[in-house]
């Protein structure tokens, strides 16, 4: 049975009935991935010109995973057949001196797409209750008022006209330690190792809990968690390139109607 990839709200999550591995009855040379991955790029292109014309609705489209996850190379990859007029990505890291000065929605808040746009989060508001909880950075009883936070703060978006869509890239544990040493072995990786990530990786077992809670307590109606096997990039680029594409048409963007009648008129 294929393992769907949207989390019923309502649901507990358990990140054991979830495969990273899965990629269906699917090998990567299968001319469908080819296919279904070219149709889904040319029809986000089309939709996405008619999103921008329209400027009424925004799209959001929030990444997360553990390091090595492939946060980096879906958004290389996804984003690629898109216009880069109407996108932006935004990437939140250690907070700076002045956002720990404001509420932790603050500097989120002012990334979030405006309407015609679409804007990809690389990591999110979801740090606040995953690295800040696994590391103690703020008490317990702050971290755990943040979930009905950021479901009141994602509810506001969705109520004024912006879709959102949560992607979490789920890879195994042992899919991670092969990802870190392929980065040790290629000079033109190492830029992306960072010893810290080893420091993380020690505390797998926190992540998994702290994630677990998040894609439970955080995913309603309005703003859904999808999880995705993402061992396999090239199925992860599918399913993620698939979901935004089917988000784009039943958000159904409309060429806006002029108001001045263009019949008559001549370019001379
Ligand atoms: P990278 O995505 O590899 O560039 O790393 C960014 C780092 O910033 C990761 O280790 C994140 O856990 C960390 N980070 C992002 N948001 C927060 C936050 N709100 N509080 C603390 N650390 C964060
Ligand atoms: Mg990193």
């Amino acid at each position: 049975m294929a393992q769907p990839t949207l989390v019923k709200p309502g649901t507990k999550v358990k990140l054991a009935d979830y495969d990273p591995d899965y990629h269906g009855s699917l090998s990567k040379r299968d001319p469908e991935v080819a296919q279904r991955l070219e149709a889904a790029a040319t029809s986000m292109y089309k939709l996405q010109q008619r999103l921008y014309a329209e400027s009424e609705q925004a799209l959001l489209i929030v990444l997360q995973a553990m390091d090595t996850g492939g946060k980096d190379g879906t958004i290389r990859h996804v984003m690629s057949g898109l216009n880069p007029q109407g996108c932006h990505v935004a990437s939140f890291k250690v907070p700076t001196t002045q956002e720990l000065a404001h509420d932790f929605l603050w500097r989120v808040h002012r990334q979030t797409p405006r309407k015609g746009q679409i804007a990809v989060f690389n990591r999110s508001h979801y740090e606040d209750v995953l690295v800040v909880r696994v590391h103690k950075l703020v008490p317990k009883k702050v971290w755990r008022r943040r979930y009905r936070q950021i479901n009141e703060f994602e509810r506001l978006l969705t109520e004024t006209g912006t879709r959102i869509l949560k992607f979490f890239l789920y890879i195994s544990k042992d899919e991670q330690k092969e990802r870190l040493e392929a980065r040790l072995r290629d000079p033109s990786k190492h830029w992306k190792f960072s010893v810290a990530d080893l420091k993380e990786r020690k505390l797998w077992d926190q992540y998994m809990e702290a994630y677990e809670d998040a894609l439970t307590n955080c995913n309603t109606e309005a703003a859904p968690w999808h999880i995705i096997p993402a061992n396999r990039k090239w199925y992860r680029n599918m399913v993620v390139a698939e979901t935004i594409e089917a988000t784009l048409r039943d958000m159904d963007p409309q060429w806006p109607e002029t108001d001045v009648d263009l019949s008559d008129i001549v370019v001379e």
